[in-house]
């Protein structure tokens, strides 16, 4: 093996990079905070079957997770299947899948629909993103589509997800949105999204075990609290609670605030503070098991102000309930800043807020159908996309030699997702293949030099 390589993160990224580097020949080990590998896509077992904590599906342009299960030989895994999006506004849930669905919208006026299907269009024709950089959301939206289709649909939306930040973010970020969920279609226009068999942290746990049959390591309980840097300022290693482990490279996949935290005692304060400039929100979402279903829509867009999540996912409405023995699963998820007084509620709390909500969207449903409720939360959920994103977007090499990073903050002009993290993470592990090769040419040269 050429070199040994820790990767501090067992997420899509972090497992992504082991596995492309053990593809060249180099040693990762990988270290994982978690009791399991699979990060924000990990899981959590309903009637003994993997769930995603976070609702988690791919679209049809998802191709890097796809050529990555094909390499593992697991593709039969991955399922493609129609889905119902809609949106709840005004006490009404409104079907929203298709063409023909946007024309029949009609809390907006005829014209406003007609601007709405041109809408999604032109933002799916936009090949310059560079030119929206300057551009808020809002600002772009208001541009396309009108001031009607902005208060209706889209401001709503903005203010669910980002909250204090709706106005900053930025039209780069939409329309990738846009163009995502437009371009994930079946051949007769309708939405197709894709899971995996088994749920996505059995691709995690697959490539665990096809990195440990190449010769590298993934340790899953073992959080890295230090960085090991030599007096040259060169990265040795990395520190956990049971040992030091000396490596060639480092790779820091987590959120860009606990790097900072790692590399502060050594890097310069400007770049301590730069990784501090791109703001998170983080997640809170309540999951259901209930004994019948709620509705027949996979995903609900909430556009009434006076709900407090921003989506109803019902998951049994796209991998069937009968994977969860009957089970059907519905998650309420919630963007919000981590220090807000509805994220640190405790679980039993957050059930009772949420009941009256569901009993005032869904007039028939009951709290007996509640088999058993979940909570999960994640501080660095999602980055906070602004306005000239690129120019706060990290390197992937460090001031620290030897110290590199991929992490979902820098997943851009796309949005972050496990696609992008495989794609992102087999770069960066190619990457350090190389920067290692050519460490190991300059070493000999680098000794008959000092002579
Ligand atoms: C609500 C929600 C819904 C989503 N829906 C989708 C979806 O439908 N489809 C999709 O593809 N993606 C979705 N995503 C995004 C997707 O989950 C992420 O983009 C992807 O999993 C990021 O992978 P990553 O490896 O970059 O980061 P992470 O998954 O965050 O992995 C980082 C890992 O580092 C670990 N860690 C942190 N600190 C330390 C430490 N000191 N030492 C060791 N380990 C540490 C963490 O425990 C974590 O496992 C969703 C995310 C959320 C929050």
């Amino acid at each position: 093996m050429k070199g040994r390589v820790a990767i501090i993160g067992g997420g899509f990224g972090g497992l992504a990079a082991a596995w492309e580097l053990t593809r060249h020949g180099v040693t990762p080990i990988v270290l994982e905070a978690d009791d399991a590998v699979g990060g924000l896509a990990g899981s959590f077992h309903v009637n003994g079957e993997r769930l995603e904590r976070f609702y988690h599906h791919w679209f049809t342009s998802d191709t890097h997770v796809a050529e990555l299960a094909r390499e593992l030989g697991t593709e039969d895994r991955i399922v493609y299947r129609s889905t119902r999006t809609g949106l709840y506004f005004a006490n009404k849930v409104f079907r929203l899948s298709s063409p023909l669905d946007v024309l029949r919208f009609t809390p907006l006026s005829p014209v406003a629909r007609v601007r709405l299907g041109m809408l999604a269009l032109r933002a799916r024709a936009v090949k310059n993103w560079r030119a929206l950089e300057k551009l808020t959301a809002r600002e772009w939206l208001v541009q396309l589509g009108g001031r009607e289709v902005f208060d209706v649909v889209w401001r709503p939306l903005l203010e669910g997800k980002f909250g204090p930040y709706a106005g900053e973010v930025s039209a780069v970020w939409f329309w990738n949105k846009l163009k995502l969920r437009g371009g994930s279609r079946s051949k007769g226009g309708g939405e197709s999204l894709a899971y995996y068999r088994g749920g996505f942290a059995t691709l995690a746990e697959q490539l665990a075990t096809a990195i440990r049959d190449a010769g590298g390591e993934v340790r899953t309980r073992e959080p890295v609290r230090k960085l090991l840097v030599g007096d040259d300022g060169r990265v040795l290693g990395v520190r956990t609670d049971r040992e030091s482990i000396p490596a060639d490279a480092v790779l820091a996949t987590t959120a860009l605030p606990i790097v900072a935290d790692l590399v502060q005692p050594h890097a310069p304060a400007e770049y301590v503070k730069r990784l501090h400039r791109i703001p998170y929100l983080a997640n809170l979402c309540i999951v259901l098991e209930l004994d019948r279903s709620l509705s027949n829509t996979y995903w609900l867009n909430v556009n009434d102000p006076g709900f407090p999540f921003v989506g109803i996912i019902e998951h049994t409405n796209f991998e069937p309930a009968s994977t969860y023995a009957g089970r059907h699963i519905v998650y309420l998820s919630k963007y919000l800043p981590a220090d807000s007084a509805l994220y640190a509620m405790r679980d039993d709390a957050l059930l009772e807020f949420c009941i009256p909500h569901l009993q005032r969207m869904f007039p028939r449903f009951d709290r007996s159908w509640i088999r058993a409720h979940h909570v999960w939360r994640a501080e660095y959920a999602q980055p906070v996309v602004v306005r000239q994103y690129s120019a706060l977007v990290p390197s992937t090499t460090t001031p620290l030699d030897g110290l590199f990073l991929c992490s979902m903050a820098q997943v851009y002009p796309e949005d972050r997702g496990t696609n992008y993290a495989v794609r992102e993470g087999r770069r960066v592990g190619g990457t350090i293949a190389r920067a290692l090769a050519t460490r190991a040419r300059a070493m000999p040269r680098e000794v008959s030099a000092s002579q």
